[in-house]
């Protein structure tokens, strides 16, 4: 056979079309994106280097510093999924063989001291059952202890349906020369989070929660404590994440509609908004029988709610006939969190009533349809 001729047919799969149905995202992530963002999205590509690029970039980064509530100049959007600014944020900041201290009460802390520790960081951790949460003198003792150059905390721990108190923490990290790290990927437009006044120095989130755009790029922000340890470091970084490449054009298209969308409605309507939803859905839920996982009310994380998984049902059956039946997803928990919850998530453009109706029907269908085994 001659080198040049083809031997692998085009697959059949191939030259069928495209399949992607309309569904309810009613999960903890992605959400549904908004035509308008679609649209935004569907533009024509321009160069990455093009000046009219430059100005989008930069409508990015004021929309990120009003969504962070933050005046930081190394505020950008990377290319990449929420994973790739918690692995930006630690690999940047964190030379190996120094000390970092991760609190744990869900699937992301325990990702990223994995991540810290594969960098050959020194990693502490302070665990708590998914749901559990840290006072501010236990994370003060902790760093007492260990000497952490960084301390990571979830502010939306979407795996367990708690939003954790920020208010303080920065200021024990400061007076321990410790660096702050907050993980707001769930939370982001959903809760308030103030960057700037909370002494967070560095700042992440995703697209594809309450921002309502395609999952993809990830807003980060350093601010001059996390630039000047980043710096000023003896290694090299394990990755360079802040370098030149071609950037996701589409997804900075529908990056900045969703955050001019932000913009128009202002962050406190946002936050009242999801807060009332879930509001209403505790409601609903409680009105089907169903227990919160959550307790502390103030504690919920507005964007995803967690349910206690009912008595005597299979979590999985009660998800695949809500999918099924309702073209609905909903979702069981992750990691630690597994077999102990269900999760709704309404977030952003998702975050309305009707939908909370919706999804009360759902379950409450699913509840009725699916069998209660005695076991
Ligand atoms: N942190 C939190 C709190 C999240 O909810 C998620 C996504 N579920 C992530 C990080 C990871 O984001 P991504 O899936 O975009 O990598």
């Amino acid at each position: 056979r001659s080198m040049s001729s083809v031997t692998i047919p085009p697959p059949p799969c191939m030259l069928r079309p495209l399949e992607a149905p309309l569904r309810y995202l009613f999960g903890p992530g992605p959400s549904n994106v908004p035509p308008r963002i679609l649209t935004a999205g569907g533009r024509p590509i321009i160069g990455h280097l093009h000046p009219e690029m430059y100005e989008i970039m930069n409508d990015i980064k004021q929309g990120i510093q009003y969504a962070f509530q933050t005046e930081n100049n190394m505020t950008i959007a990377m290319s990449g999924s929420g994973h790739a600014a918690m692995e930006c944020a630690v690999f940047n900041t964190v030379e190996p063989g120094e000390s970092v201290l991760v609190a744990i009460n869900g699937i992301w802390g325990e990702r990223v001291a994995e991540i810290a520790e594969r960098m050959g960081a020194n990693v502490h951790t302070m665990v708590k059952t998914p749901g559990g949460y840290f006072s501010n003198k236990e994370i003060e003792q902790a760093m007492e202890k260990y000497k952490p150059v960084l301390f990571f905390l979830t502010h939306g721990e979407s795996s367990a349906g708690l939003c954790h108190p920020v208010d303080g923490i920065g200021d024990i990290c400061r007076k321990h020369n410790c660096l702050f790290l907050v993980d707001t990927v769930a939370s982001l437009g959903a809760a308030p989070i103030f960057m700037d006044k909370q002494n967070i120095d560095i700042l992440y989130t995703g697209s594809q929660k309450a921002l309502n755009a395609p999952p993809g790029t990830a807003p980060i922000s350093f601010n001059d404590r996390a630039c000047h340890k980043m710096f000023n470091r003896k290694t090299k970084p394990v990755q360079i994440c802040l370098y030149h490449h071609t950037g996701p054009v589409s997804g900075f298209f529908a990056l900045r509609e969703s955050l001019a969308i932000l913009a128009e409605k202002g962050l406190e309507e946002s936050w009242r908004k999801h807060k009332e939803v879930a509001a209403y859905l505790y409601r609903g839920l409680e009105d089907l029988g169903l227990k919160l996982f959550i307790p502390e009310r103030d504690l919920r994380l507005p964007s995803v709610t967690t349910i206690a998984i009912p008595e005597g049902y299979n979590w999985r059956e009660l998800l695949a006939y809500i999918m099924k039946h309702h073209q609905m997803e909903m979702t069981g928990g992750l990691g630690p969190s597994i077999g102990m919850v269900m999760r709704i998530g309404l977030m952003g453009y998702n975050c309305e009533k009707t939908n909370a109706d919706m999804a009360l029907h759902a379950l409450a269908d699913a509840l009725k349809n699916c069998k209660k085994s005695k076991a």
